[in-house]
């Protein structure tokens, strides 16, 4: 990422800028901006040709993440959430990163999620997005009609559907 960008060049800019997290004027952090993220961006776009989820998620993003106790695809997808997600995603115009989509069994044990979470049935997705408060995340998401779980510690959201 360059850092002689414009700042029309942030505004359009696909990725939050990196410079900003390592700006000296940004050591004392406002309250409001530890609600922020402190995940790494990915290194880099995912270059594929898909299959897509919705028109900025690969369908691979909500894969199952176990380590093989499942093919990454113990169920489908719910259509409603994708769609919501790519909604959230459009309201920021930024980038949202899921973290854990569909989870068999076995990993969602292991990542300690409820019994039968919605996760389990592709009905849920936890996900962030750097830049933006995962409050502010959490309040769109609500009135895009999706149930949500705020985790303030690792400052990212769950949201579901229930249909
Ligand atoms: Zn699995
Ligand atoms: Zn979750």
């Amino acid at each position: 990422m360059a850092e002689t960008q414009s700042p029309e060049a942030v505004e359009t800019a696909e990725t939050v800028p990196v410079s900003e997290a390592e700006s000296p004027a940004n050591t004392e952090a406002a309250p409001e901006e530890r609600l922020v993220i402190e995940h790494p961006l990915p290194p880099a776009p995912i270059i594929t040709d898909g299959p897509w989820a919705s028109a900025h998620f690969l369908m691979e993003e909500y894969a199952c993440d176990c380590d093989g106790y499942c093919d990454g695809w113990p169920a489908e997808m719910a259509p409603e959430l994708l769609e919501k997600i790519e909604a959230l995603r459009y309201a920021f115009d930024r980038p949202v990163i899921i973290t854990s989509g569909v989870r068999c069994d076995q990993r969602n044990a292991e990542v300690g999620g409820i019994p039968n979470s919605w996760h389990c049935f592709g009905h849920a997705a936890d996900l962030y997005c750097p830049g933006i408060p995962y409050t502010e995340v959490a309040r769109v998401a609500r009135t895009l009609g999706l149930g949500v779980i705020e985790y303030p510690g690792q400052a990212f959201d769950h949201v579901e559907i229930w249909d």
